[in-house]
């Protein structure tokens, strides 16, 4: 390690910034975000603050002097950035009087060197190759821009509002931690986390005892929460930030059958797995009983993932095992996904509403005949409404015969998307009439169908052709 990482108060004195254009602009915005007081010797000659507010433009003065010649007394930091001969001066000049100095991109003048920063208000993260690569430090901010919860400033303010009173009131070190532990692990915390801060400092308060909380034989685990999980269609990269977040905190994790493994991959390494689903022809355990696993599971204090395919509240029960958790009295969360309608749209560019030809979309499933005979087709007459069937192959004709008897004409194009996202997907598309003989061209499920003018607008190369995997995957 060749230079030490500190974080500095600029406010106790004076910083001094030398140059000029877009280079010294970026260097005063990080400069008034740290509210420090800045002498700037402008040179360039433009001297227009738009885009600063009142309270940082009231924090810069101007200095026309010879930044070469001037006084360093006060001043806690020197930078120059595009300043050219004049900030090497100044560098000379500080490094001999050993104050702190930076020359944008060069190291031989610099005594210190300005960081990639994430910043979460409280909780700031510095980024540094030595000087060596700002493209590879720029990366390795985007991966912990992507791991760190948006709030997790908040997280960091709300504990540092509270620490005094708990100190006051638990004397002990290691039990003072495992206080902090608990309540930054779990549901204190998730709520702040979550935007709920009122929430937290109630629930904060209602906590009789610290001493006994913080006591708490599973170190910070006793009260352990459900966060249901839309893993979308298949195509793990298309996981939410969030999502990759919840399995990678997840003690278990309970799957669809329909969540493929390389998703699962993406869960915690030692997180225990279990599949509850069901599948065509295969009976899961049952609704009532995954609403108990979770219960459990969340009042021995675990962290579980409900993960299933596409968006938890699209088709997913997510709604069931919701009202389930909040009877229960569990605390527990949602994360949306990607559905399959959308999945399918994207892959095979078909643009499920276009202007002046498909202004609704009706997400329906039929599964089963009967199912499709509950469906009130005549609400899909519209020559405007794109229909998304889920979990539709298996009717195809009913669905077909539905379509025709609203009205949409045999020649409406129609397209069965399947395994969408992954990278067998598959797809075939024709016109309504032929309905099941193209759901006949799938190798297997599962698949939507759309049904509707912008199916004809796909991507040619994508679904003209009843696609085959190896076929798509030639395309790609
Ligand atoms: N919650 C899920 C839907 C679950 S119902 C979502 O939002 O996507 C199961 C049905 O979803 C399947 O029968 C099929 O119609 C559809 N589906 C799920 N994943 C799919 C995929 N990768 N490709 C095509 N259809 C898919």
């Amino acid at each position: 390690m060749n230079w030490l990482p500190v974080f500095l108060d600029l406010r106790c004195g004076e910083v001094l910034l030398v140059g000029g254009g877009e280079l010294a602009r970026a260097k005063l915005r990080i400069l008034a975000a740290a509210r420090a007081r800045i002498r700037w010797h402008v040179t360039d000659g433009d001297h227009d603050l738009a885009g600063f507010d009142a309270d940082a433009a009231a924090r810069i003065t101007f200095d026309a002097r010879d930044p070469a010649r001037i006084d360093l007394g006060g001043v806690v930091a020197v930078l120059c950035a595009g300043a050219g001969a004049v900030g090497v001066a100044v560098a000379a000049r500080a490094r001999a009087l050993g104050v702190p100095v930076n020359v944008m991109d060069d190291l031989e003048h610099s005594t210190f060197i300005s960081p990639a920063i994430v910043d979460r208000g409280d909780v700031v993260v510095a980024i540094g190759t030595g000087g060596a690569s700002p493209v590879v430090a720029r990366r390795v901010r985007e991966r912990i821009e992507a791991a760190l919860p948006a709030r997790i400033g908040d997280l960091a303010g709300f504990v540092g509002r509270w620490r005094k009173s708990v100190h006051a009131r638990i004397s002990e070190f290691a039990l003072r931690r495992r206080f902090w532990e608990r309540v930054v692990d779990g549901p204190i915390g998730a709520a702040v986390l979550e935007g709920r801060e009122d929430a937290a400092e109630a629930a904060l308060r209602d906590i009789a005892d610290p001493s006994a909380f913080a006591g708490g034989n599973d170190a910070g685990r006793a009260e352990g929460f459900v966060t249901l999980v839309g893993a979308g269609p298949g195509d793990p990269d298309l996981l939410t930030v969030k999502a990759l977040r919840a399995l990678q905190d997840a003690d278990v994790v309970f799957h669809d059958e329909l969540v493929s493994p390389a998703i699962l991959d993406r869960a915690r390494r030692d997180a225990a797995r279990v599949p509850v689903g069901r599948r065509i022809g295969k009976p899961g355990i049952g609704q009532d009983a995954v609403n108990r696993l979770l219960i459990e599971a969340a009042r021995a204090g675990r962290r579980a993932v409900r993960l299933k395919g596409g968006d938890p509240f699209v088709f997913g029960r997510g709604g069931e095992e919701v009202e389930a958790l909040r009877a229960a009295g569990v605390a527990y969360a949602v994360v949306p996904g990607v559905t399959a309608a959308l999945g399918a749209a994207s892959s095979f560019e078909v643009p499920l509403t276009f202007r002046r030809e498909a202004q609704r979309v009706t997400f329906l499933t039929a599964h089963r005949a009967n199912d499709a005979a509950r469906v009130d087709w005549t609400s899909l007459a519209d020559l405007e409404t794109t229909v998304v069937v889920y979990m539709g192959m298996t009717a195809a004709s009913t669905i077909r015969d539905g379509m025709l008897a609203a009205g949409r004409s045999p020649k409406t194009p129609v397209g069965v998307f399947a395994r969408v996202t992954r990278p067998d997907s598959q797809a075939a598309t024709g016109v309504l009439e032929d309905l099941p003989e193209l759901v006949r061209k799938i190798d297997g499920g599962p698949a939507i169908l759309v049904i509707g003018d912008v199916v004809a607008r796909s991507a040619p190369w994508r679904a003209s052709v009843p696609a085959r995997p190896s076929l798509l995957m030639a395309a790609e």
